[in-house]
């Protein structure tokens, strides 16, 4: 590199991944670092269940991107909107819709998206989605609008409120223990005399959280299960009207509305890439992060699967994305200075799912922790989370209005 020359590094994706790489190679002076995104703020995914139980709401579990790129001390991050639909990898090009930029090193931390089966009838159609922000909000409204058409019909009627959540990972579970535990108090606080809703938890497996400790698991059952939440374990969702499920069982399920969390795949852009993937289609990396075909090029968070040291796959988190995050801005580093580079050994530090309303069960660094204890410890890690982002934002909000 000639005297003078910066680096101009890409990162694609401003989420957990993303957001972790920028804040880390802005160290460096001699880096020139643009952050590209479709939407302009970062959305805190892992907060979605707070937003649920208004316990917050769209403007907590965001971030604006623009301002917080601004707030680096050596002023060497940008961010640009922009949807990018491709990469020429051989030209060093990244593909928007509107334009072409130049990079010495791309980060592609684009994340995933919820993966409607085509094979389901009616799921596109029917479901509701958790993975974007706007379709987080939407499903929120409509729970609350289905809430609220039960308080009006009054005491003459009492028809249950039916919600089907198909899937029982992380995501549909902390769902589920959320919106049961919030119609609970809801009822409750008012004192309704119809106070049913009927929560129907759709899980393909033997047991919810297919993979997990087995002690997170059965606190967490047992949490769903006090909460009134019916499990249907082994059962797949096979077809959907607008007001009912039919299951693998052969059994219908009649319902208000159906939250889809069965599944994700990468975000749409990762399967026009010209790069290795494996039979899912998520991005192939060396233990380094780098891709197979290109050096200068990474691939980090839920667009790619990491495995540990015994070969099993780490499941998508915000934990693994952002250290992930972490080992991929050293090793660029490390690059730029001719040094040998790191290779992962990434792992879990810890699993927190929150399960109602100040609940929670955790496993964090081999040590279990239940209930308000463990509800407290979850707010604070995301507290702490978004708070440093925030301040950082500030800073970045003052430059803004100083120049
Ligand atoms: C409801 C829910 C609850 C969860 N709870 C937890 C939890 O408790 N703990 C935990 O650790 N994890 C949790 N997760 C998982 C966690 O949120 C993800 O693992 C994490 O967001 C992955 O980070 P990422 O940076 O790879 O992707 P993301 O955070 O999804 O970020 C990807 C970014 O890329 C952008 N992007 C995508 N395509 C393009 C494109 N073509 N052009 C430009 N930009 C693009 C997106 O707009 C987005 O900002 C939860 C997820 C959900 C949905």
């Amino acid at each position: 590199m000639k005297e003078n020359q910066k680096h101009k590094i890409i990162v694609i994706g401003g989420g957990y991944a993303g957001i972790q790489t920028v804040k880390n190679l802005a160290k460096n002076p001699e880096n020139e670092i643009i952050l590209l995104d479709k939407n302009p703020y970062h959305y805190m995914q892992t907060e979605v269940y707070d937003l649920i139980a208004n316990e917050e709401d769209f403007a907590q579990i965001t971030l604006d991107l623009f301002t917080y790129c601004s707030g680096f001390k050596n002023s060497n991050v940008s961010f640009c909107k922009r949807e990018v639909i491709n990469v020429d990898f051989k030209n060093n090009k990244v593909i928007t819709t509107t334009d072409r930029l130049s990079y010495d090193y791309l980060v592609i931390a684009v994340g995933s998206r919820t993966k409607f089966a085509t094979n389901v009838e009616g799921l596109r159609e029917y479901a509701y989605g958790i993975k974007a922000l706007h379709r987080a909000m939407y499903f929120k409204q409509k729970f609350e609008m289905s809430l609220f058409k039960k308080v009006d019909e009054g005491g003459a009627t009492c028809i249950p409120l039916s919600i089907v959540i198909a899937g029982a990972g992380l995501s549909g579970v902390e769902i589920a223990a959320q919106m049961a535990s919030f119609a609970k108090e809801f009822y409750k606080q008012n004192h309704f005399i119809c106070r049913k809703l009927n929560i129907i938890l759709v899980n393909a497996a033997e047991h919810i959280l297919f993979g997990m400790d087995k002690h997170l698991v059965d606190k967490s059952t047992k949490r769903l299960l006090d909460l009134e939440v019916v499990i249907k374990n082994k059962q797949k969702v096979v077809a959907l009207t607008k007001t009912s499920v039919t299951l693998s069982s052969g059994e219908k399920v009649f319902m208000d509305f159906m939250i889809f969390a069965g599944g994700i795949e990468p975000n749409g852009v990762v399967f026009n890439l010209k790069l290795e993937k494996n039979e899912r289609g998520y991005i192939q990396t060396k233990p380094t992060l780098q891709t197979l075909e290109y050096k200068n090029v990474y691939a980090i968070g839920d667009c790619t699967t990491l495995r540990d040291k015994d070969e099993n796959i780490l499941a998508p988190t915000a934990d693994i994305a952002e250290q992930m995050g972490e080992l991929c801005s050293k090793n660029i580093k490390c690059d730029q200075k001719g040094q040998k580079l790191q290779e992962h050994k990434i792992r879990s530090r810890g699993i927190l799912i929150a399960l109602g309303r100040r609940y929670a069960t955790a496993k964090v660094f081999g040590i279990y922790i239940n209930g308000y204890f463990a509800y407290i410890m979850k707010k604070m890690i995301e507290r702490v989370y978004s708070k440093r982002l925030d301040i950082h934002s500030c800073i970045g909000c003052k430059k803004i209005f100083d120049e």
